[in-house]
């Protein structure tokens, strides 16, 4: 009798744990800095247009469903400077390679700056202009410099891991990429840039710096990226 209810008592035990989730690892909340971009009605106009005129998406609000991170680097030296490249709403003429297209500004949602300071220019979920093709689910952290002169920081390689733990916390994100990798996705579902003329090439934030994001949020398990096109 006394052996049977310690065999029940152990299946009880085995039931419960089976059911258990697996408890979420907590998270550090990083600092954020709240240092919003302009976003007036011409920026939400602008935004709006570039929904519908290169994904075929059309909304009352500009905003996305993040399923993806995007890691850059600035190459302004600067946060102030880099900041005010943001700013506007709409694109200086010193871009013309991509003012064809629309006139929305470029931005991001994040940019990190050389001692690692983390700032929010925009809501999450509020549409930036910084990756052909994607902008529509991608959530980018920008990161002052990355030229040869200025490489990337330790500093800031903590704050994006941080800032990636943060996000993939709070939000479904499925991929974890690099600027220079968002070619990859020209045949993914995830796709919508209607142009196949319209590509940059891109190299931010430089490959050992992706290495060290990924080795480092390994256990949140994003997705493999899509194999390279072969012609
Ligand atoms: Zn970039």
């Amino acid at each position: 009798m006394i052996q049977n209810s310690r065999a029940l008592i152990a299946i009880c035990i085995l039931v419960i744990f089976a059911n258990c989730k697996p408890i979420k690892e907590s998270v550090n909340i990083p600092e954020l800095i709240d240092r919003p971009i302009v976003f007036d009605e011409n920026r939400k106009q602008l935004t709006l247009e570039y929904l519908e005129n290169r994904y075929g998406i059309q909304q009352e609000s500009p905003t996305i469903e993040p399923k993806m991170i995007v890691l850059h680097w600035t190459v302004i030296p600067t946060l102030e400077e880099s900041f005010e490249a943001f700013n506007p709403s709409v694109l200086p003429n010193w871009r013309p390679d991509i003012k064809g297209v629309s006139g929305l500004n470029v931005s991001s949602q994040f940019i990190v700056d050389r001692d690692g300071a983390i700032y929010q220019l925009l809501p999450e979920t509020t549409m930036a202009r910084h990756v052909i093709g994607l902008n529509h689910c991608a959530i980018g952290i920008e990161n002052v410099g990355g030229t040869d002169a200025l490489p990337l920081t330790e500093a800031q390689l903590k704050s994006n891991i941080a800032l990636v733990k943060y996000l993939a916390n709070k939000y479904v994100i499925d991929y974890l990429i690099g600027h220079y990798e968002y070619t990859l996705f020209e045949n993914h579902p995830l796709w919508l840039e209607k142009d196949k003329g319209y590509r940059t090439k891109k190299t931010d934030p430089g490959e050992d710096f992706m290495y060290k994001v990924r080795q480092a949020t390994k256990n949140l398990n994003f997705e493999p990226l899509p194999k390279p096109i072969t012609p």
